[in-house]
């Protein structure tokens, strides 16, 4: 059996901001969401090279996919900070990175900063990533609980970004199964969209882009204001 992505991708300026600083890419293999950080038009620039950087990916098999995200996202790292060393106005560019790459059974993962990755499974809803935000560090150590973290007003702090400096990835691997159902998106979505609210439309909807685009009008109809990005894929078997 050899398993593929069928991923669709739907991305939305959202209701108060005047440009989008997500970028997003939905493959065969490779799913990725990076939210630019730093203001317009640094944030849209780094989001844009990072995912640049990580597409590169689709194009290969890969005998050691989280390897290969590893080195894709430190050559986005360098190219964020020769950027910003190259125009004062890109200065403090940088963005979150979410990534997975599939190669063979197994999923590979790398996350930086506060976009998210979700699997579900035989219904159930997990959160493969964790926020490296300044709230979650507080919910860490018993300081916030995290209902009040996800109103906290600096709940879009986030702890670490892809921005030129070192950079310690969080990094997982985990057998694919086919059926399995991958979600990833960036803070626009899960602020406002609750994970129950997120379970029940990826069970719901059959088709990765009907289901990406369901999610950014929930986010829409929450109020948006921040841009909303959603990866939708479904794990399939490339010869079923
Ligand atoms: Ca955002």
């Amino acid at each position: 059996m050899s398993l593929i992505l069928r991923a669709a991708c739907v991305s939305d300026l959202g209701l108060v901001r005047e440009n989008n600083e997500d970028t997003a890419y939905a493959g065969r293999r490779l799913l990725a969401v990076a939210d630019g950080v730093g203001g317009a038009p640094a944030g849209e620039l780094a989001s844009d090279i990072a995912i640049r950087a990580l597409s590169a990916l689709e194009e290969a098999e890969h005998d050691d996919p989280l390897d290969a995200l590893t080195v894709a996202l430190d050559s986005a790292n360098r190219s964020i900070r020769e950027a910003s060393q190259a125009d004062p106005e890109h200065a403090g560019l940088g963005t979150t990175v979410t990534a997975v790459l599939l190669a063979g059974d197994r999923l590979a993962l790398v996350h930086v900063g506060d976009s998210r990755g979700y699997l579900l499974r035989d219904g159930d809803l997990k959160q493969l990533t964790k926020d490296e935000t300044y709230v979650q560090a507080l919910v860490d150590q018993g300081v916030l609980t995290p209902e009040q973290a996800r109103v906290h007003p600096h709940r879009s702090l986030v702890t670490q970004a892809v921005q030129g400096r070192k950079l310690t990835p969080a990094r997982a691997t985990l057998a694919a199964q086919p059926a399995d159902r991958l979600l990833l998106c960036s803070d626009g979505l899960s602020d406002v969209v609750p994970d129950d609210v997120i379970a029940q439309t990826m069970q719901a909807y059959g088709e990765p882009q009907e289901c990406a685009s369901q999610l950014v009008k929930l986010a829409l109809q929450a109020g948006a204001r921040d841009n909303v990005t959603a990866v939708v894929a479904h794990v399939v078997d490339a010869d079923g």
